[in-house]
């Protein structure tokens, strides 16, 4: 088995997902898992809950060494999975008493009683051997089929990625049912087309692979990775590599970060320099105030905001003069400066944010149109005013100017 390439397949089982209802997350989960350890994914391959069709795709799969399966593994009568294993594989299912007591233990610290349907779940499979799952009442199995391993698995992601660190990567790393491991960075790169980073990473060595993954929040996530068997050897290729890619956006002067959300980024900024931040939002809804809060420990860096969204609003509580909305408009960098101003000290910070924009589709105009951002970073008693035009419907304007927010502002806190 060492010598050659281990492969894998993941069934998920589920109507839901044939239907469209739920979009499986779970094999491109379980497949960034695999493949850190060297493991070559064959399949992905979706099932109806019935069970002729589960056990036509297990044979389908057959040639894999491993298989990993989701979901069907309930109490009510449309979940199948092991009982379409069990005759897959030619055995019998039983009703297994120390499955039932656990299941039982299970029901007893959430104060409930145990529903009779729940036996169908304490049904086993000689040989097998049972996978806890302390985040439902699904026990997963796993079996060894000739050398082969069978890893059934709940459906709901926040049951089975406990189960798949604490027991199925156990088992696969103790068996050596490994292949080459790979060794991955990742950056994430903004403000930047795809096309333009390529222009730039054009003459970078191609020691190792680089994969451009989009995503919607306007940057890019380049993923650097190599595969093979000297971890030391990987790891300092793929360094290598990194850090030729950071000179070249360096010299760009072109934003990147390494595998963070800038919300974390941010956070941690605010921490390392002891500042608090408050926002007066308006444009974003509330959402530049929501994404610092995702991040705990939040309360020691941010203070408060305002969603100022009338004209209203801004005259009354955040004290704008009527005037200048008059003369400058509520979307312009004047009344963005004085929300700046204004919101730190309503919430007594060492920075203020003002945001004002058009996040559409109505309300552009020729002078103004969708897309058009104001914001301004008040600190140290300096305000720092940018304006952006950004392209896109309602939702990404407003991911576009919470993220250039953002790295305004962390660059602002590097500089200090
Ligand atoms: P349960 O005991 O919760 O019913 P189960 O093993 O029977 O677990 P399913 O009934 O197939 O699992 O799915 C339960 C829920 O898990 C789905 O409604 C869905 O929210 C989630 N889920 C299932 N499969 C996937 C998948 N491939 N990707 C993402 N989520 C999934
Ligand atoms: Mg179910």
């Amino acid at each position: 088995m060492n010598d050659r390439q281990v492969t894998a397949s993941i069934i998920t089982v589920g109507s839901e997902i044939l239907k469209g209802k739920i979009i499986d997350f779970n094999s491109s989960n379980i497949s960034n898992y695999l493949i850190k350890l060297g493991i070559n994914v064959k399949y992905h391959l979706s099932v109806s809950d019935n069970i002729l069709d589960l056990i036509r795709a297990f044979k389908k799969i057959e040639k894999s060494d491993i298989v990993i399966t989701t979901g069907g593994l309930g109490p009510t009568d449309d979940d199948n999975t092991k009982k379409a294993f069990a005759e897959y594989l030619n055995k019998k299912l039983f009703f297994d008493e120390n499955l039932w007591k656990e299941l039982k233990k299970y029901y007893f610290i959430k104060r409930e009683n145990i529903p009779e349907s729940n036996k169908k779940q304490a049904m086993n499979i000689k040989g097998s051997e049972i996978i806890e799952n302390k985040n439902g009442t699904a026990p997963g199995l796993f079996y060894n089929y000739n050398g082969k391993y069978y890893f059934l698995l709940p459906g709901p992601p926040r049951e089975n990625i406990p189960m798949l660190k604490k027991f199925v990567i156990k088992k696969l790393k103790s068996k050596k049912y490994t292949g080459n491991p790979l060794y991955e960075k990742i950056i994430k790169i903004y403000g930047l087309g795809e096309s333009n980073l390529a222009d730039i990473l054009k003459n970078i060595n191609k020691n190792c692979e680089i994969g451009y993954y989009f995503k919607r929040e306007g940057f890019i996530e380049l993923h650097i990775s190599k595969q093979g068997k000297n971890y030391t050897q990987l790891k300092e290729m793929v360094d290598r590599t990194l850090e030729e890619i950071k000179n070249k956006l360096d010299k760009k002067k072109i934003f990147y970060t390494d595998n963070y959300n800038l919300n974390k980024l941010l956070f941690l900024k605010l921490k390392e320099s002891s500042r608090t931040v408050s926002i007066a939002d308006t444009i974003c809804g509330g959402k530049i105030s929501s994404k610092i809060v995702e991040i705990p420990g939040s309360s020691k860096v941010f203070t408060g905001s305002i969603v100022a969204y009338s004209n209203n609003s801004k005259i009354e509580i955040l004290d704008i003069s009527q005037e200048i909305i008059k003369e400058h408009g509520a979307v312009s960098e004047k009344v963005s400066r004085e929300m700046a101003a204004n919101v730190r000290n309503v919430f007594d910070s060492d920075i203020g944010a003002g945001i004002t924009g058009i996040a559409g589709p109505n309300g552009g105009t020729e002078e103004k149109p969708v897309g058009l951002v104001y914001f301004t970073i008040n600190i140290d008693d300096k305000n720092y005013s940018f304006k952006r035009e950004f392209i896109g419907d309602r939702k990404r304007i407003i991911n576009k100017t919470i993220n250039s927010l953002f790295i305004e502002l962390i660059k602002l806190l590097d500089k200090k």
